[in-house]
């Protein structure tokens, strides 16, 4: 039998899965491929952020926020229970708060939707956070979040029930000559192929990977069990670790004494690029993280000295009913030195989309919408 398709998407990570809602919702034939019997990438290790305050301000925050629209077309339509929790960033350092008060009163004018809030009503609002210390916090009301384990197994279902894209998990491709896809069972013939291989850069087209800058990044990760009756952490929180992390940030003239203060007090925390968040998912686990190590700094083996270290700063901000660590796992994604993401054509009608860096949740779809309408 013939097997035929407008668009073959190769990788079932959230970049393909993206890239595969809008070519269906432009009507076209989509075809996915993943090679495991499920995503097992970055795109089902991370912390289900979707999270625009992290973005510097120009077109990675329009992305972002153009990419929250779309999951919340998504996510109801798929049936995927989310949080639209917002976020906190806490202070309980001056130099924190003189930075997020700067942040709330330059960063709207940017396109932020944030405001500086007073720390007895952080406290009335956010249950799990430690009132010693506490100077108060920036509220954001974009963020929004997700379990990617979740997502990685009910948005494809729902794009093969409401548009019709074919999905075969456990099937590699391993070359395309188009109009042909060779899969290791099968060989597709459509009219152009999206590859989102997420950090494989050797499978396919590893000469392209070789010139593109794109390198890799580890990120070492915790969860809780669900904590116990019900209890609801609200928005996600972050604290003065991710002060230095995110490049909206760098908008403030506030935040060099702020990093200098860091580096001297908590060079370990600068060695490995911690910062500490923590996301609760909608069924009640908490997520914690997370950590940076780059290129040849990555090892298989985790470190436990960077487990202490996030969870050490977290009892610093966060209390919660349950802490017990359930489960522990590291993540690898792929990243651009200077751009959102990587789009590389490798031979015509083909696309490599790829090294959306820390950033994949919160920009996939936003970058699939931009990337077919051009
Ligand atoms: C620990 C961690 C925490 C993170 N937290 C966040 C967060 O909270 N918010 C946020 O916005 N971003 C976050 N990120 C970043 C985000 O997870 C990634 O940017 C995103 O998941 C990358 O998606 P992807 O589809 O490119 O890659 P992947 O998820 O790795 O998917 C690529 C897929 O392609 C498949 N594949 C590759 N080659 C082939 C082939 N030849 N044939 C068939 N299949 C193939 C692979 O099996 C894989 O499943 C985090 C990342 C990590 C690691």
């Amino acid at each position: 039998m013939r097997l035929r398709a407008d668009v073959a998407v190769v990788g079932g990570g959230i970049v393909g899965l993206a890239q595969a809602y809008a070519a269906a919702k432009r009507g076209r034939s989509v075809v996915l491929f993943e090679r495991h019997a499920q995503a097992q990438g970055a795109s089902i290790r991370n912390f289900g952020m979707i999270w625009p305050i992290g973005q510097p301000p120009g077109e990675r925050l329009e992305l972002a926020l153009a990419s929250r629209t779309l999951w919340q077309e998504v996510l109801p339509a798929a049936g995927i229970v989310a949080g639209d929790t917002g976020s906190w960033h806490l202070a309980y350092h001056a130099d924190e708060a003189n930075l997020l008060r700067e942040f709330a009163a330059i960063g709207p004018a940017q396109g932020y939707s944030c405001q500086w809030v007073a720390a007895a009503e952080v406290l009335a609002r956010s249950p799990g956070v430690r009132p010693e210390g506490l100077l108060g916090g920036l509220w954001s009301t974009t963020e929004l979040i997700v379990d990617p384990r979740v997502v990685a197994r009910q948005l494809p279902a729902w794009l093969a029930e409401r548009f019709g894209v074919t999905l075969r998990y456990g099937s590699t491709v391993r070359a395309i000559e188009l109009p042909r896809v060779e899969t290791s069972s099968e060989t597709w013939e459509v009219d152009q192929a999206i590859v989102c291989g997420g950090d494989d850069f050797v499978s396919l087209y590893p000469e392209l990977f070789a010139t593109s800058e794109l390198f890799r990044c580890k990120l070492q990760m915790l969860r809780t069990a669900a904590q116990p009756g019900g209890w609801k952490m609200g928005a996600a929180l972050a604290a003065g670790l991710s002060l230095r992390f995110y490049t909206s940030f760098a908008i403030c003239a506030s935040l060099a004494p702020l990093q200098r203060r860091i580096a001297e007090e908590l060079p370990e925390y600068d060695r490995y690029g911690i910062h500490v968040m923590a996301s609760q998912m909608p069924s009640g686990e908490v997520t914690l993280g997370d950590s940076h190590e780059y290129g040849e700094e990555i090892s298989i083996f985790d470190k436990p000295e960077i487990d202490d270290l996030i969870l050490r700063y977290l009892d610093g901000f966060l209390r919660l009913p349950a802490p017990a660590i359930a489960e522990r796992w590291h993540g690898v994604y792929a990243k651009h030195p200077s751009r959102p993401f990587f789009s590389g054509t490798p031979a015509p009608g083909v696309r490599v989309v790829t090294g959306l860096g820390g950033a994949g949740m919160t920009l996939s779809f936003g970058v699939a919408q931009r990337s077919q309408e051009n």
